[in-house]
C-alpha cells in the first residue's frame, strides 16, 4: 500500500492535498485488498489515482476597467465507472490542480455511497469572484464555459456548484452553455428552479449534514434537540446547516468567513440567519457586520499565523466544519475533545488533517467524514440530472423525503462495512470501504479501459 502513496508522490510531488486523500483512503481499504488478491493483480489502486482525464485551459476575460486577466480553468475527470463525471465547480485564489484531484477523487467515492448513477469529477479556477462585480463574474464565467462546453455534457460530465460557484455563476455558465451547444439540457446542476432546478438543492448539502448527524446521535439515543453546536463557514453549507439545526432545537453559536469568525453566545435564532443570509448571498458583505448588528455577538478576525483556530475552542456539543479543507489542525481536535464535543459532521471537504481524525477516533467522538456526511448536495444533484431526464419537477417534500432517505442508507452503508471489516462505528473506513467495492467492482467489470 505504501507503494501507491510512494508512486503518487514521486510522480506528482507538489499535490499535498491530494497525497492526503489518497493516504486516507489508501490505510482504510488495506483488510479489502487482502481479502481480495483480483484487485492488486488487476492494478486498481494505481488505476483509481490517475484521473481518466485532466483538463487545463487559459481563460483570458476583460474586467469594468478594460484590462485583460487571465486565469486558469480546470476539469478534472476522475472516474466514469457507475456514471457521468459528477461534482462541483469551485472559484477561488488557492484553487490548483492538487486541490482540485483530492476533491475529485474523494468525490468518486462519495458519489458511489449516494447509491445513485454518478461518476465523480472536479473543477474550477483560481478566479477569486470576491469584490468582482456582477458583469465581471459573468464575463469570467463566459469566458470559462467557452472552453469548457466541449468537454461536458448531460452523459458525459454534469458540474455543479463548489466554494465560490453558487446561483448566480451557474446561471452565466449555463447561459454560454446553452448558446455554444445550441441546446437546453441538463449539463450543470443548482440550477434556479424556473429553468430546470430542483427544490432542496440550495439546501441539500447542509440538511444532509444535519440529517447524517441526527443519525450518528441516534445510534446513542441521543438528538440534536438543546444541543449547543460550532459551524464554520458562512457559505452555502454553513447557511443550510444552521437553518436545520435550529429547526432541529439544536443551538448553532459560530460561524466564519475568510476575514474571521463570529461567536454568538445566545444562539443564531430564524431571524438572525436571515440576516446572515442577506448578508452573504445579497449584500455579499462579512461576517463582521452580524456582531455591529448584534451586540451579543463577538467577532474575532482570522490570525494568519496562529497554530490554532479559536472558532473550534468554545464549549459545544457538536461541531460542523463547514468551510473548506484541513481548517481542524491536531490543536483544534484535541481542543474540541477537551471542551466537551461529542459529535463531528464535515459539511466541507476533508476539513480535518489527518492527526485530528486520530484523535477523534481515539476519543471515541461520532465522526462523521466529508464523503459520507455532505454527500446530500451531490445527491439532489442527482435526483435533479433524474428530474431533468423526466422533464418532471417533484415537490420540496419529495426531494427532501429522498434525501433524508439516502442519509440514511449512507450512514447505514458506512456502519455495515465498518463492522464487517472490524471497524465498528468507525464512519470514515466504513465510507471508504463502501465507496471503494462499489467502484472497483465495477471497473473489473469493464475490463481494463
Ligand atoms: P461557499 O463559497 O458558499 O462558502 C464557503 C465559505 O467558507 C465562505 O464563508 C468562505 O469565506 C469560507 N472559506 C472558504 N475558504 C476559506 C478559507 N481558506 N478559510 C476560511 N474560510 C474559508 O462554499 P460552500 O458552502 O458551497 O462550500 C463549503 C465547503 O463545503 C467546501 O469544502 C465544499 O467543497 C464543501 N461542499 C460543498 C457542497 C455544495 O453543495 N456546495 C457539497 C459538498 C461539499 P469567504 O467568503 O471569506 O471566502
Amino acid at each position: 500500500m505504501t507503494d501507491i502513496l510512494q508512486l503518487v508522490k514521486t510522480k506528482d510531488p507538489n499535490e499535498r492535498e491530494f497525497h492526503q486523500a489518497v493516504m486516507e483512503v489508501v490505510v482504510s481499504i488495506k483488510p479489502v485488498m487482502d481479502r481480495n488478491p483480483e484487485y492488486r493483480s488487476a492494478k486498481i489502486l494505481e488505476r483509481l489515482v490517475e484521473p481518466e482525464r485532466v483538463i487545463m485551459f487559459r481563460v483570458a476575460w476583460m474586467d469594468d476597467q478594460g484590462q485583460v486577466n487571465v486565469n486558469r480553468g480546470f476539469r478534472v475527470e476522475m472516474n466514469s465507472a457507475i456514471g457521468p463525471y459528477k461534482g462541483g465547480l469551485r472559484f477561488h485564489p488557492s484553487v490548483n490542480l492538487g486541490i482540485l484531484k483530492f476533491l475529485a477523487f474523494e468525490q468518486v467515492f462519495k458519489n458511489a455511497l449516494t447509491t445513485l448513477p454518478m461518476g465523480g469529477g472536479k473543477g474550477g479556477s483560481d478566479f477569486d469572484p470576491k469584490g468582482k462585480s456582477d458583469t465581471e463574474v459573468m464575463r469570467f464565467c463566459q469566458a470559462f464555459m467557452s472552453e469548457l462546453f466541449r468537454h461536458i455534457g448531460p452523459n458525459t460530465d454534469v458540474p455543479a456548484g463548489d466554494i465560490g460557484v453558487g446561483a448566480r455563476e451557474i446561471g452565466f455558465l449555463f447561459g454560454m452553455y446553452k448558446k455554444l451547444a445550441n441546446e437546453f439540457t441538463g449539463v450543470l446542476t443548482g440550477k434556479s428552479l424556473n429553468w430546470g432546478g430542483s427544490l432542496i438543492r440550495p439546501e441539500a448539502t447542509g440538511y444532509g449534514s444535519v440529517y447524517f448527524a441526527s443519525e450518528m446521535l441516534a445510534t446513542r439515543n441521543q438528538s440534536l434537540e438543546g444541543k449547543t453546536c460550532l459551524v464554520s463557514g458562512a457559505g452555502n453549507v454553513a447557511q443550510y446547516t444552521m437553518e436545520k439545526l435550529i429547526e432541529m432545537g439544536a443551538k448553532p453559536v459560530t460561524f466564519s468567513d475568510s476575514s474571521g469568525y463570529i461567536y454568538d453566545e445566545k444562539g443564531v435564532d430564524r431571524a438572525k440567519l436571515d440576516f446572515i443570509m442577506e448578508l452573504k448571498n445579497i449584500k455579499r458583505g462579512r461576517v463582521k457586520e452580524y456582531a455591529e448588528k448584534y451586540s451579543e455577538a463577538v467577532y474575532t478576525p482570522a490570525d494568519p499565523n496562529a497554530d490554532h483556530n479559536p472558532l473550534w475552542d468554545h464549549k459545544a456539543d457538536c461541531a460542523f466544519p463547514s468551510a473548506t479543507q484541513n481548517e481542524i489542525n491536531a490543536k483544534d481536535a484535541q481542543n474540541l475533545v477537551n471542551n466537551g464535543v461529542q459529535l463531528v459532521c464535515e459539511g466541507a471537504n476533508m476539513p480535518t488533517v489527518p492527526e485530528g481524525i486520530d484523535i477523534f477516533i481515539d476519543n471515541n467522538i461520532l465522526y462523521g467524514p466529508g464523503k459520507a456526511a455532505n454527500a446530500g448536495g451531490v445527491s439532489v444533484s442527482g435526483l435533479e440530472m433524474t428530474q431533468n431526464s423526466m422533464r418532471m419537477s417533484w415537490t420540496r417534500q419529495e426531494v427532501d423525503d429522498r434525501l433524508k432517505l439516502i442519509m440514511h442508507s449512507i450512514h447505514k452503508t458506512c456502519l455495515e462495512a465498518a463492522e464487517q471489516y472490524g471497524h465498528p462505528g468507525n464512519y470514515m473506513v466504513g465510507a471508504n470501504i463502501a465507496g471503494f467495492i462499489k467502484v472497483v467492482n465495477a471497473m473489473l467489470d469493464q475490463g481494463v479501459v
